[in-house]
């Protein structure tokens, strides 16, 4: 797992709080599956897991066939609107929160607007249940 300077923190870019919501199982390998799997397993069970917020690759980036290198993956620019977003809309800055505590606010100012307008080009949106969980409207388990 990669680590923060800290030696606890997960580093996860901004977008990458709404994709650990709405995760349900699905994803790019097996491998990215099932590192996926174990991180958003801790993230939704302990209480307070700090996250050093990145622009760049992050932890989940490590385990994905589409990481190029070192802030690239293989669709940037999207991704990079997808931070860009997430950032704008939740007024997140390159820091360390705890996990719990950002996505409590985050699901307190999502809106379905503001959804589809950070997500609206992810292939995932349609089907997966991000919307739904990141509104509040169903459970993450
Ligand atoms: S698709 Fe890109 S942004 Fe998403 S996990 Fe893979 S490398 Fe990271």
């Amino acid at each position: 797992m990669e680590l923060n300077a800290d030696g606890q923190s997960v580093r996860l870019r901004p977008h990458h709080l709404l994709c650990t919501q709405g995760y349900s199982g699905t994803g790019y390998d097996d491998k990215f599956k099932a590192h996926m799997d174990e991180i958003v397993r801790r993230l939704r069970t302990e209480k307070r897991t700090p996250v050093a917020l990145v622009f760049s690759t992050d932890e989940l980036c490590g385990a994905c066939p589409n990481r190029l290198g070192e802030d690239h993956c293989r669709t940037n620019e999207k991704v990079k609107a997808f931070d860009r977003k997430t950032a704008e809309c939740f007024h997140l800055k390159e820091k360390t929160y705890i996990y719990q505590d950002v996505i409590r606010k985050i699901r307190q100012a999502a809106t379905p607007e503001i959804m589809d307008y950070i997500c609206g080009d992810c292939s995932w949106y349609p089907v997966s249940a991000c919307k739904e969980r990141v509104l509040g409207l169903s459970s993450s388990e």
